[in-house]
């Protein structure tokens, strides 16, 4: 995979350094030499991740990432500090001042490209979930209440059998958070904000724990802190390509272990509130707020697949459309809130008599529309009856049901033919016979002409 990767630091040697190791593997590089820079080019460009030295002159590496983590238009694009080897209050500055990781030079190529490539597959999960959310209105919303979180109060498990180490994280983290101990691990368990899994465990294989959390339903999008030993680089690595967001180093430190929970939990909320506003604007994206049924932009993307498997000789489709008869006189009686109440009605009777796999839409004002997949012409004929009988049979409740009022519906029915057909003709046969339905008198279905 690749991604764009804005490196920043004030010695050009260690720019082409990181521009010469970055771009070997096909990663795009974009350089920057000063915080101020730093800012106007992550601002422009929105790299995937920006590679950020800690000690330059002017705006150092720390205000550089809290300004990035300050601005709704960069905050999401990981941040990895770039610190000497043993600067361990730099390295949880750095985390405090919102950086995802850091790396130490001198640089183990390894590590840097296997950390590089973790961050860029989760970002990938970001960008998705924000380009796909439809308003930038609401994107600022959670945007904004989401990054005031601290990432505190989270759930905590620790897979881990070596028990002192469980005890030490433990203490790291119980002041901030809820932690659950676990010296095997259990199948499928969620309700959880983050998992600590020991990579160095002896009872259990904390590789194969993390691919199985990481394709697993309940746990596949929790974020894994995995723990390793300096020694076995390659594990340390093979986990990040598993699927673990982050790693730390034995013997833990407990202030580095606490910060990176912190941001880990973070992001997570980050992530599933996306989420979570993305799916409501699906909904509402597709559905009518009056009535609940559909709407017609949900029948538009539906329909047409039906049809072009119904006319290269797949199932049959069927489809009905329904009117209201004399609805504006419904309108002009009782006024336009009644109007509404007649339309609700009509729409819950209209949900009964279909069967799940239906689509009910509702067309637009008091016309509605029922696609009927798996359905031949002449049945759906005696289904649109039994809901034309369902509406005529007994009078609508209005005004909260304090009165009652009769309606009746004209309905024409339309059915798939194999050949050339498409949704759009579908709907207008079913449209046409609509039309003589109520030339005829209203309150009956026509079936389209054969
Ligand atoms: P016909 O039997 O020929 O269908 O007569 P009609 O009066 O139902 O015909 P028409 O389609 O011309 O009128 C529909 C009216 O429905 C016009 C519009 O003002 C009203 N209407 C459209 N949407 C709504 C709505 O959401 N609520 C209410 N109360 N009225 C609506
Ligand atoms: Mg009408
Ligand atoms: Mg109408």
């Amino acid at each position: 995979m690749s991604a764009r990767i804005l490196v920043v630091d004030d010695v050009p040697a260690n720019l082409r350094l990181l521009e010469a190791k970055l771009g070997a593997e096909y990663y795009d590089v974009i350089t920057a030499q000063r915080g101020e820079d730093a800012l106007n080019k992550a601002w422009r460009e929105q790299p995937d991740m920006i590679l950020l030295d800690v000690m330059m002159p002017g705006m150092d590496g720390f205000e550089t990432c809290r300004r990035l983590k300050d601005d709704p238009v960069t905050r999401h694009i990981p941040v990895v500090m770039i610190t000497a080897l043993d600067q361990r209050e730099d390295r949880l500055r750095g985390l405090a001042a919102g950086a995802e990781d850091f790396l130490s030079k001198p640089f183990d190529d390894v590590q840097l490209l296997s950390r590089v490539r973790s961050l860029a597959r989760h970002k990938v999960v970001i960008d998705e979930l924000r380009s796909r959310e439809a308003s930038g209105r609401r994107m600022g919303v959670i945007d904004a209440d989401v990054w005031r979180d601290n990432g505190l109060n989270g759930r905590v498990l620790v897979i881990d059998d070596a028990k002192r180490q469980a005890e030490k994280i433990r203490r790291a983290l119980e002041a901030e958070h809820t932690v659950m101990l676990m010296g095997e691990p259990e199948e499928g368990r969620g309700g959880v904000d983050l998992f600590i899994v020991s990579v160095a465990a002896e009872s259990f294989d904390g590789l194969k724990l993390i691919a199985r959390m990481h394709s697993g339903e309940a746990t596949r999008r929790l974020p894994i802190l995995a723990v390793v030993d300096p020694d076995h680089m390659p594990r340390a690595v093979r986990a990040l390509e598993l699927g673990a967001h982050d790693i730390i180093y034995r013997p833990i430190d407990g202030d580095e272990l606490a910060a990176r929970t912190r941001t880990l939990i973070k992001r997570r909320r980050y992530v599933e509130a996306l989420r979570q506003s993305l799916d409501q604007s699906l909904e509402l994206a597709v559905t009518d707020q009056l009535t609940g049924l559909f709407n017609r932009r949900y029948l538009a993307s539906h329909l047409e697949p039906l049809v072009q498997r119904a006319a290269r000789g797949g199932e049959p489709v069927s489809l009905l459309v329904a009117d209201i008869d004399y609805f504006k006189r419904i309108n002009d009686a009782f006024g336009h809130d009644v109007g509404d109440e007649v339309i609700k009605e009509f729409a819950a009777r209209l949900a009964t008599n279909f069967r799940p796999v239906d689509i009910a839409c509702r067309y637009g004002g008091e016309e509605f529309v029922v696609v009927m997949p798996g359905t031949r012409g002449d049945y759906a004929a005696l289904v649109a009856e039994r809901l034309r009988r369902h509406v005529a049979g007994s009078a609508f409740p209005i005004k909260g049901g304090a009165e009652r009022i009769d309606v009746t519906v004209s309905i024409g029915v339309s059915a798939s033919v194999t050949g050339a057909d498409t949704a759009d003709k579908l709907l207008k046969r079913a449209d046409e016979a609509l039309y003589r339905a109520k030339q005829a008198g209203r309150n009956r279905v026509i079936a389209e002409a054969a």
